[in-house]
């Protein structure tokens, strides 16, 4: 790991404040390889932007790993901060953004991430109609933790830094038009089939 820290002559973009901390730091982890991690930090009101580089690069790829066994659920998934994932069945889709993550993990606790978001927005609708999809959601969700319910689970990632590591995941390379329709970094967690 190398670590460095740089005062920078710039404004911290909430307060104006002069004189924000550069810090970087490069790690190698799992799947990813070499990982540049820098972290924007104003000292005045605490303002920080963290973003994760990737320095190898792959071709642009879909993993789909259908979710039929319980042992499925325990499937490594890598999540990288350019991956989107989704679940067809929930109508569930995340796409990289704002304050999206990236992780390393297995199905199951990539469900959990899905069941937070669906808890949030169950508790943001002010309609009973959308609260109630919300809560049907959530049980299919439930059955599906339990290995009840098959599923399937996508994940796409422009740069091939994402994965789902099972013997059982087919994974396709996606075209440059496919891989120039996903996001890469600017959005927010979305629940398509909740929005109408
Ligand atoms: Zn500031």
């Amino acid at each position: 790991m190398v670590q460095r820290e740089l005062k920078v002559d710039a404004r911290c973009p909430a307060c104006q404040s002069m004189g924000l901390m550069l810090r970087t730091m490069t790690q190698t982890m799992p799947y990813f390889g070499d990982v540049l991690l820098t972290t924007v930090q104003c000292d005045a009101c605490g303002f920080k932007h963290s973003d994760t580089m990737v320095m190898t690069q792959r071709p642009p790829a879909r993993h789909t790993l259908r979710v039929a066994e319980k042992q499925d659920l325990e499937a490594r998934v890598v999540r990288s901060h350019s991956g989107t994932y989704r679940i067809p069945e929930l109508g569930f889709a995340a796409e990289p953004g704002e304050g999206s993550e990236s992780f390393v993990s297995n199905v199951e606790g990539v469900l959990g991430r899905v069941q937070e978001v669906l808890v949030r927005a169950r508790l943001m609708f002010p309609d009973v109609a959308r609260q109630a999809r919300a809560e049907e959601l959530l049980a299919l969700l439930a059955r599906m933790v339990q290995g009840e319910e098959p599923f399937t689970l996508v994940l796409e990632d422009p740069f091939g830094n994402s994965a789902i590591l099972s013997e059982r995941t087919q994974v396709e390379a996606l075209t440059e038009a496919q891989a120039s329709e996903l996001r890469t970094g600017m959005t927010i967690l979305d629940v398509e089939d909740l929005q109408g």
